[in-house]
C-alpha cells in the first residue's frame, strides 16, 4: 500500500490516494463464520482485493450482539440463503488499508464500525434519518473473503476476526484514547440506547423516565436520559445484578418485574375506564405510575400528569432461555404492551428491540391510536446518524460523562467467541467482547 498523508498536500478535503488493493488480497486471517446449516466455527480465510469504498481494518474488539445467539448456539438455525458469513455486529479496529473511492479514512485511522451504513446521500439519510440508510440497497451483497476450498463469505458487519472488510459507509474514525473494548459497546447496542436517550426523545429536565431492560442498550438509555437531565431514572429489570448496575450508573430506583406480574382484562373494557388506553389492571402499570405521580395534583395548576414523560424499551424477545432469572414474557411482547400504557398523554416512548414471536401484535385502542397524543419512536439504532453521533458518544467517554467501561463485562479471546456468545445468552455478565487480536 502507498502511504497516505504525504500525498494529500496537508489539505483536509483532499481525497485519499488510492492504495495498491491487490496487496490485500490472500491475507490469511482466522474468523469465526457461520454457514447455512453447520454450527459456526472459527476458519481461516483469505481477504478479497479491496473494491471502492471498502475498508481493511485489523479488528481489536467486537461485542457479542444478542442478536446473534441463536445463530452462534443453535445448530441448524436457519440462515440466508446467502452461504457463508461472518459473525459479528460492528466492531472497533485499526485500518490497514483503504479502497480507491474512499473519502473519509486514513490508513492508521481507528474506527468504529457501525451495523448499519449512514452514507448522508440517500432518500432517507437526506431527510435526517441515518438510521434507515438505504445504501445497503444499491446493490447487491458481494463476498469480502474466501475460505481455502474456495467457498466465497460474506459479512459486511461481521467483527469476529482477525481482519474486516468493511463499507466506508459504516465506520466512523476516532480521535481518542478511550479503549477499543469500551468504544466496541458502541455499535448496535450502547449506541443503540444512547440515542433513544439522545436523538428523538425530548427528555427534558426534571422529567421522569423509566427504562425497561437493564441490558447494554437500555444501561446506555438510562446514562443518556441522565445526562440530559431526567430527575427520576426507574429501571425495571428482572436480575438482581443489573439492577445494582443501574443503580451505580445512575438509576434512582429499580423494580423487579417479576414482582409485579398480576395483568388481566378489565371486566368492561372502554366503559368504566378513566384512561383510555387501560384495557388491563397491570400491577407493574400501576407501580409506576403510583411512582410518578406528582405532588401537584391540581389539574388547573399545572400537574395531575398520570404516567412517566418518557419510557424506552430495550428488552425483546428472548432467544435462549438464560441461565439468570427470566423475566415475566420471555416473548417481549407484554413490555411493548406497558410502555404504550405507561407513557403520560402527552409523554414519548421509544421502543428498539427486536426478537418478539412472528405474528405477535401490539394492541393500541383505536382512540389512542386516531386521536391520541402519545409519541412513538421506533427504529433502528434508536435513531442515530453514526457519523455524526458515535464520535460525540466517544467523547463523552473520553470525559467521564459516560460510564461505558461499566458495561463492559467480560472479555474473551477469538478462540472463545462461542463462550462469549453463550455467556451473552446466559446473561451471566453485562456483557462480553472479544477481543481477536489483543
Ligand atoms: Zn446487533
Ligand atoms: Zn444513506
Amino acid at each position: 500500500m502507498t502511504g497516505g498523508s504525504a500525498l494529500l498536500g496537508g489539505s483536509a478535503f483532499a481525497q485519499a490516494p488510492a492504495v495498491l488493493t491487490n496487496s490485500q488480497a490472500g491475507r490469511r486471517f482466522r474468523a469465526y463464520v457461520k454457514f447455512t446449516r453447520e454450527r459456526p466455527t472459527i476458519v481461516e480465510l483469505r481477504a478479497r482485493a479491496l473494491i471502492e469504498r471498502q475498508v481493511l481494518l485489523r479488528v481489536e474488539a467486537a461485542q457479542t450482539c444478542y442478536t446473534n445467539v441463536d445463530q452462534c448456539l443453535i445448530a441448524g438455525y436457519p440462515m440466508p440463503p446467502n452461504g457463508a458469513s461472518v459473525i459479528g455486529h460492528g466492531g472497533v479496529g485499526i485500518v490497514e488499508a483503504i479502497g480507491p473511492q474512499v473519502l473519509h479514512t486514513r490508513v492508521g485511522d481507528r474506527v468504529v464500525v457501525n451495523l448499519h451504513n449512514a452514507c448522508g446521500k440517500c432518500f432517507n439519510c437526506l431527510r435526517m434519518r441515518s438510521d434507515k440508510c438505504m445504501s445497503n440497497q444499491a446493490g447487491p451483497a458481494v463476498p469480502r473473503y474466501d475460505m481455502a476450498d474456495g467457498t466465497p463469505v460474506f459479512g459486511g458487519t461481521g467483527a469476529m476476526a482477525e481482519l474486516m472488510i468493511c463499507n466506508e459507509e459504516q465506520e466512523v474514525s476516532i480521535f481518542s484514547d478511550v479503549s477499543s473494548a469500551e468504544l466496541s459497546m458502541l455499535p448496535c447496542v450502547g449506541g443503540c440506547g444512547l440515542g433513544m436517550a439522545f436523538t428523538n426523545v425530548p427528555v427534558d429536565l426534571g422529567s421522569d423516565v423509566v427504562v425497561f431492560g437493564a441490558g447494554p442498550v437500555g444501561l446506555s438509555a438510562l446514562m443518556g436520559a441522565k445526562m440530559k437531565g431526567a430527575s427520576q431514572l426507574i429501571m425495571v429489570e428482572p436480575i438482581r445484578y443489573r439492577r445494582e448496575l443501574a443503580m451505580k450508573l445512575g438509576a434512582t430506583a429499580t423494580l423487579d418485574p417479576n414482582q409485579y406480574k398480576e395483568r388481566k382484562l378489565r371486566p368492561e373494557p372502554g366503559i368504566e375506564v378513566v384512561i383510555a388506553s387501560d384495557r388491563h389492571e397491570d400491577a407493574l402499570v400501576e407501580k409506576i405510575r403510583d411512582m410518578c405521580k406528582m405532588k401537584n395534583t391540581r389539574v388547573w395548576a399545572g400537574g395531575n400528569r398520570i404516567g412517566p414523560d418518557h419510557v424506552m424499551e430495550a428488552v425483546g424477545g428472548d432467544r435462549l432461555k438464560p441461565k439468570e432469572v427470566q423475566g415475566p414474557d420471555p416473548t417481549g411482547v407484554t413490555v411493548l404492551q406497558q410502555c404504550w400504557e405507561l407513557c403520560s398523554a402527552i409523554g414519548t416512548l421509544a421502543t428498539c428491540s427486536v426478537g418478539q414471536p412472528s405474528g405477535s401484535l401490539v394492541e393500541i385502542p383505536a382512540t389512542q391510536w386516531a386521536d391520541g397524543a402519545k409519541h412513538h419512536w421506533g427504529g433502528t439504532g434508536g435513531g442515530t446518524n453514526d457519523r455524526r453521533d458515535v464520535p460525540l458518544f466517544a467523547r463523552l467517554m473520553e470525559t467521564g460523562q459516560l460510564n461505558m467501561k461499566a458495561v463492559v463485562g467480560a472479555t474473551y479471546p477469538l478462540s472463545q467467541a462461542r463462550e462469549a456468545y453463550q455467556a451473552c445468552a446466559d446473561r451471566t455478565v453485562i456483557s462480553t467482547v472479544v477481543t481477536p487480536t489483543a
